[in-house]
């Protein structure tokens, strides 16, 4: 049994019980490329079951390491996510994916329900997508490639020569002196 699941029939009816837990990335298939979740997911929740309906409401943290857009360098942010779902039963009326992600809904089969799927999609949408180490992150050295947050290459890097309009500009300057020789 994964830790993100639960029995409904041992939820306590209309009594709310709140559950810790710790689960490893993998186990809910957290294993992305551009983010690497390092170590486990730790969670809050908060389950209450009327009938057979379950109400989940719950917060997650944990840490990615991400690559800085800027300097290409990894470093470690935190990210936290939550989740509020309602579980119904699935009977004969119900579309066969227990999944409905467009409408809302969410639908058990049998007697268990599982936050896995919520719990990693709340993640995933936690991951900054244009990561950097610091506001003040200075990039790489568009001469050497050296990470300038850690070394001062010393190349003189004339402030024109970065912008392309500084190129442009200088282009228009040279036509207009040999339109005047
Ligand atoms: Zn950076
Ligand atoms: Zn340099």
């Amino acid at each position: 049994m994964k830790t993100l699941e639960f029995i409904v029939r041992e939820i306590s009816d209309n009594q709310s019980a709140r559950h810790e837990v710790w689960v490893p990335p993998a186990e809910i298939d957290l294993e992305l490329e551009e983010a690497q979740f390092v170590g486990e997911i730790h969670g809050h929740l908060q389950l209450s079951r009327r009938a057979e309906d379950v109400y989940v409401k719950g917060s997650f943290s944990t840490s990615v390491e991400v690559e800085c857009r800027c300097c290409v360098e990894s470093f470690t942010t935190s990210i936290l996510g939550d989740i509020e779902v309602q579980f119904c039963p699935a009977d004969a009326t119900t579309p066969s994916a227990p999944w409905q992600a467009d409408t809302g809904e969410r639908y058990y089969l049998g007697d268990t329900i599982d936050l896995s799927e919520e719990v990693r999609q709340s993640l995933i949408l936690e991951i900054p997508n244009w990561p950097l180490c610091s506001e003040t992150c200075k990039g790489l050295c568009p001469q050497c490639g050296e990470n300038l947050n850690v070394t001062d290459c010393g190349c003189q890097i004339a402030e024109e020569a970065s912008s392309p309009f500084a190129a442009l500009a200088d282009l228009l300057d040279r036509s207009d002196r040999a339109l005047e020789s």
